[in-house]
C-alpha cells in the first residue's frame, strides 16, 4: 500500500506501528559487558536501568563495556585496536 493512498486514520495507525517498533527493536535485549559480562542496563526493567552507567564504552554496532579497563583487557585478548580519542579512551562520539 502506497503511503500517500492511506487514508488520515490509516496513516496514523501505521505511524504508531512505526513508532511501537522502533520503540521494541531499540535495545531489545539486556545489555552486558562484552569482557567480564557484568549487566550494564536492562531494556525491560525499570527506567533508571535502562540508562548505561558512568564510564560504560560503546563500541557502535559491536560492543558495550562497563569500564575502559573491560575495552582495555578485550582490546589486548582479542588483538584488535578500538578508535581513541586525544585522551587516550575508547571513544566513538
Ligand atoms: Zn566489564
Amino acid at each position: 500500500m502506497r503511503l500517500d493512498k492511506m487514508s488520515p486514520d490509516q496513516r496514523a495507525r501505521f505511524q504508531a506501528h512505526c513508532a511501537d517498533q522502533n520503540a521494541r527493536s531499540k535495545f531489545p535485549l539486556p545489555i552486558i559487558c562484552t569482557a567480564c559480562e557484568k549487566p550494564l542496563a536492562d531494556p525491560g526493567a525499570s527506567s533508571r536501568q535502562q540508562q548505561l552507567p558512568a564510564g560504560a564504552v560503546v563500541i557502535p554496532f559491536f560492543a558495550y563495556f562497563c569500564s575502559q579497563v573491560c575495552a582495555d583487557t578485550f582490546e589486548h585478548d582479542y588483538g584488535i585496536q578500538f578508535k581513541r580519542a586525544a585522551t587516550g579512551k575508547v571513544s566513538y562520539e
